[in-house]
């Protein structure tokens, strides 16, 4: 890194290694952002919004300023099977009046015209920034709401400034608990829960396919395409798969220890990480049947996919990749990805990822690869240029730097609306980084 690490703020060099160069402790992580370096995370509240939103026929009214009920207003691509009230966003709009008074009483009349006008069997209050700063009770208003009414009415303790987006996380896994805790059940079905998938352009389909063909039943979906009458069913499934395990890990944790559940953590990007998962659910659940068929359809999927990528391969080998991405196990899948189409992976990092991704990323990656935690948009440049890359693939904040410097772009957040997960979804990404990454616009820019 010498010689481009000279406009790095001096508390963030620990965030940021190159593999030959990681040396001790490793990178520093998990932590929260450096005061001032603008970091590309997300606050507290959205993290808790963005996993909680996709259950589509709950209520979520966000107990907050107009802006930020804006700020998360539909901002997956989820998709709903049925119910279509979760596209909606739902505010108390505090203004100045609310703060020096309270805002207990207006919040407890948004929960009132709900009823009124709507029938939910749950809703969720958000506590915003300035929730948590005129100090209203919302667990108090919540619980006696719940009463009047009849309904789970939970509490999402998720005040913006109180930390970053994986406090946000676990304030959505909390509540979830206390969705489903009621419904806690000895009794265990033949199924498992898919958590962690939040069914962006259809992908908790493709995986319940998946599991389909090999004969395993779905129990629940945490949260993709989710309703309260399926989320109750999940304390009586027999394992828990996890796909995003930067936003569920702890809540299979909980689930495991108040729920005699186990976990799995897999990954439906790649073909490499695809295949793996399916093998390895079908072995977790120790069904003959189940194997015998996860091989079959693995080997056959794969063996169609090798063709297509042949094909694509002289188009892509040399290029040069950057990845920022949220969370650790996306980015470890795209580093395969990347490297089954010849691509090196350059510069990798993420908002949330944990001390054992960045081992795995470490074990992937090529000697001066630049490894990087919680970046800000000045070092994404920084080194995307310094290292050469083709292409960038992060989300709708990454994207303008990319386009800024003449650098291709692949959108892989939630905002996308097409499927890149499974097998399906590698035909999906090696057609878009193949055409964004060769398109003749870059020899213009
Ligand atoms: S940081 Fe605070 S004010 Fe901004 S969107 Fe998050 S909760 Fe709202």
């Amino acid at each position: 890194m010498t010689g481009i690490n000279s406009n790095i703020l001096a508390d963030r060099k620990k965030s940021i290694v190159y593999k030959s160069g990681c040396k001790g402790d490793g990178i520093t992580c998990d932590t929260e952002s450096v005061t001032g370096s603008v970091s590309q995370r997300a606050c507290v509240f959205c993290g808790a919004r963005v996993v909680l939103n996709p259950i589509t026929d709950a209520f979520h009214i966000v107990h907050g300023p107009i802006g930020c009920a804006s700020y998360t207003w539909d901002i997956r691509g989820s998709l709903s099977s049925g119910d279509e009230l979760y596209r909606n966003s739902f505010s108390t709009d505090l203004s100045e009046t609310d703060i020096v008074f309270g805002g207990e009483k207006k919040l407890a009349a948004a929960i009132d015209e709900v009823m009124k006008h709507y029938s939910p069997n749950v809703i969720f209050v958000y506590a915003t920034c300035i929730v948590g700063v005129i100090g209203d009770d919302i667990n108090a208003v919540c619980k006696t709401a719940e009463q009047k009414h009849n309904i789970r009415v939970i509490p999402v303790l998720s005040p913006g400034f109180a930390g970053h987006k994986s406090m946000g996380y676990k304030a959505a896994c909390n509540a979830i608990m206390s969705l489903v805790s009621p419904y806690k059940s000895e009794q265990k079905v033949d199924g498992i829960n898919i958590l962690g998938d939040f069914n962006l352009a259809g992908e908790m389909w493709i995986i319940q396919n998946y599991l389909k063909q090999i004969g395993v039943n779905v129990v629940s979906r945490i949260t993709g395409d989710a309703s309260f009458d399926n989320i109750i069913k999940a304390p009586t499934a027999n394992l828990n798969i996890v796909q995003c395990a930067g936003s569920m890990t702890y809540l299979a944790k909980r689930m495991e220890e108040e729920m005699d559940i186990p976990f799995i953590k897999v990954s439906f990007f790649g073909i490499e990480d695809t295949t793996d998962s399916i093998m390895r659910i079908a072995y977790a659940l120790g069904n003959d049947a189940c194997i015998r068929k996860a091989k079959e359809f693995t080997k056959q999927q794969s063996s169609k996919l090798k063709t297509f990528l042949d094909k694509y391969k002289p188009n892509l080998e040399g290029k040069k990749a950057a990845i920022f991405v949220g969370g650790g196990f996306k980015a470890i899948s795209l580093i395969r990805q990347f490297k089954e189409l010849k691509i090196e992976t350059v510069v990798v990092g993420t908002q949330t990822g944990k001390k054992e991704d960045y081992e795995i990323i470490k074990s992937l990656v090529n000697e001066n690869t630049i490894v990087l935690d919680d970046t800000n948009p000045s070092e994404l440049e920084q080194f995307m240029l310094a290292m050469s890359a083709d292409i960038l693939v992060g989300g709708v904040k990454e994207r303008p730097l990319a386009y800024k410097l003449g650098i291709a772009f692949c959108d892989h957040n939630h905002e996308r609306k097409q499927p890149l997960l499974g097998y399906e979804g590698v035909i999906n990404f090696t057609k878009e980084i193949n055409l964004t990454i060769n398109s003749p616009v870059w020899r213009y820019t």
